[in-house]
């Protein structure tokens, strides 16, 4: 039976890539994000030509704890152990710390960090039991550096980053292991209101607004793809990459060697 990958929010952006990239690779994927059914029902469709298996979609809003619990025993004992982990489901909201709405400081600290926490302790029993696992954080060069405007997301990200380091090592004899990617900026729909912003601050195009946002942090001018991150987490999870563990690998045109 092929190997079980569950992605967080995969109904799009960075996680979409990331399951296209397992379901090549043979693992029958989990999918799991927010959209229209329509939406969701092709990103199934176009999942399931890549790969023999059928994926499989849970819909549960990450920001409850409850309803992780309730999805994760739900797969775990009707799908049996999840071999990949990818926590890469995350939110942006940019204000001064100072003004920084307190909900959508709640609502990001729960996406981006303690979703992570939830799913891995969830998952990591059945993996210890079966003496593999892997597990990918994606994290963001704001675990690793802050910018300004972005408090609750740098602090969140830099979170991921340690719970990618504590949990390696309590499993670094076990055949388990767990990374952090750190992409710089990657086009989706999470940093559309950036552009769009950007854009109208200096009165350009949205494709101008895009390059200004590149000049300004990562020097190689390209904005990552969805394809580089997915074939770096497929490439973690292979046995070359066992000896990979509690790293947080930079993905990011240069922005974090300045
Ligand atoms: P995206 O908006 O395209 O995707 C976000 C995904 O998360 C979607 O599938 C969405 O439905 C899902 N989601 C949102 N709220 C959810 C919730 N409450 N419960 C479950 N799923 C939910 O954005 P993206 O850029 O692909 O972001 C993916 C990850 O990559 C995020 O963690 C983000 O912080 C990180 N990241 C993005 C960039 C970038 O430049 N785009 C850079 C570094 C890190």
């Amino acid at each position: 039976m092929e190997k079980l990958a569950l992605v967080t929010g995969s109904t799009s952006g960075i996680g979409l890539g990331v399951a296209r990239s397992l379901a090549e690779a043979g693992y029958r994927v989990v999918l799991n994000g927010f959209g229209t059914p329509d939406a969701i029902d092709s990103v199934l469709s176009e999942i399931g030509s890549l790969s023999s298996s059928e994926p499989i979609y849970i819909g549960t809003d990450l920001t409850n704890v409850f309803s992780i619990e309730k999805a994760i025993s739900e797969l775990l004992s009707s799908e049996g152990p999840v071999s990949v982990l990818v926590n890469n489901a995350g939110m942006q909201y940019t204000a001064p710390v100072d003004e920084f709405p307190v909900e959508k400081w709640d609502q990001i600290i729960a996406l981006n960090l303690s979703a992570a926490f939830h799913t891995t302790r969830l998952c990591l029993p059945a993996m210890k039991e079966q003496r593999f696992g892997r597990i990918v954080n994606i994290a963001s060069v704001h675990g690793l550096v802050a910018s300004i405007n972005k408090p609750a997301y740098v602090a969140a990200k830099h979170g991921l980053v340690g719970l990618t380091k504590a949990t390696a090592l309590e499993t670094a004899e076990l055949n388990i292991t767990c990374n952090a990617i750190c992409p710089g900026w990657t086009h989706t729909s999470l940093i559309q209101t950036q552009i769009e912003q950007r854009a109208s601050d200096l009165n350009i195009s949205e494709e101008e607004g895009g390059r200004a946002l590149l000049s300004e942090k990562q020097p190689s001018q390209q904005f990552v793809t969805t394809d580089q991150l997915g074939e770096l987490v497929r490439f973690l999870c292979t046995d070359v990459a066992s000896q990979i563990t509690g790293a947080s690998l930079p993905v990011d045109g240069g922005w974090t060697a300045q």
